[in-house]
């Protein structure tokens, strides 16, 4: 599933190509064809993400919902775009480029008070400005669940997924069994550091690196997929800190990794 950095890339990107734009609109697979056909040549204003949902914005304040779910993606490209195939939900493009969405979980038409509702079940969004650590503490500092758990939870904090739970526990020595409400406020502080820091880097890169370069195998030039991560799927590989076996175990319906000795208790 896209964890917050990609969907933040994705409204950057779609907002450098289309903001302004009377943007012809489709849903050559059908499911969409109406809402489409509805805003094609409406002003788009822009598109805002919010942990990972994202909202286009149109003229006279009608919004297109996107959560991607697990298998949603968007493809885009300058025009001539390609012939529509396979289930293409929604194509937005103007006289210079196009955007395809596929096998998104929501697409859907909706007014603000739904926007508002869907605002409503999400924690902050470390990616945000308006972001509070001391509300996403308030919510998380009150949970007997492990933090592993809580850390998934998208009424908790909005737009962490399964890659960096894995890696900002690890780097701050916090075991994902560990009860949340067990967590004091100096490690909390220190978590959140971590989760915007990776989740920043994360927008810029495009992917997700969180080791440096001295936990590397190759310790120059741009990070190897088998270095890019501290636990993320290194179940039985040593622990790049201490060399101990990484274990992994599910926690929130997802693969949880971790290290054993740098992350006791739980
Ligand atoms: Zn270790």
């Amino acid at each position: 599933m896209p964890e917050g950095h990609t969907i933040h890339r994705l409204a950057r990107r779609h907002n450098s190509l289309f903001a302004g734009h009377e943007l012809r609109q489709s849903s050559p697979q059908g499911r969409f064809a109406a809402s489409a056909a509805h805003l094609s040549g409406v002003r788009f204003d822009r598109v805002d993400a919010y942990g990972k949902h994202l909202f286009y914005r149109f003229a006279g304040g009608r919004v297109v919902h996107v959560h991607l779910g697990l298998y949603g993606s968007f493809v885009d490209g300058p025009q001539p775009a390609p012939e529509p195939r396979g289930a293409l939900r929604w194509r937005i493009e103007h006289d210079d480029a196009y955007a395809d969405l596929r096998g998104p979980t929501a697409c859907e038409l909706v007014d603000d008070d739904a926007v508002d509702r869907v605002l409503a079940r999400l924690g902050p969004d470390p990616l945000r400005r308006e972001a509070s650590p001391d509300e996403v503490w308030r919510r998380l500092s009150r949970r007997s669940i492990p933090v592993g758990a809580a850390l998934m939870d998208q009424a908790v904090l909005a737009g962490v997924g399964n890659v960096y739970r894995a890696e900002a526990l690890h780097v701050n020595g916090i075991s994902p069994l560990r009860p949340a409400a067990s967590l004091s406020r100096a490690e909390f502080d220190a978590l959140w550091s971590t989760v915007v820091t990776m989740l920043k880097a994360g927008v810029r890169a495009g992917r997700i690196v969180t080791t440096v370069p001295s936990d590397r195998s190759r310790r120059s030039g741009p990070a190897r997929v088998e270095d890019a991560h501290y636990v993320y799927r290194r179940t039985d590989l040593p622990c790049r800190r201490c060399g101990a076996a990484i274990v992994s175990s599910t926690i929130a319906a997802r693969t949880a990794y971790w290290c054993p000795v740098c992350q006791p208790g739980g």
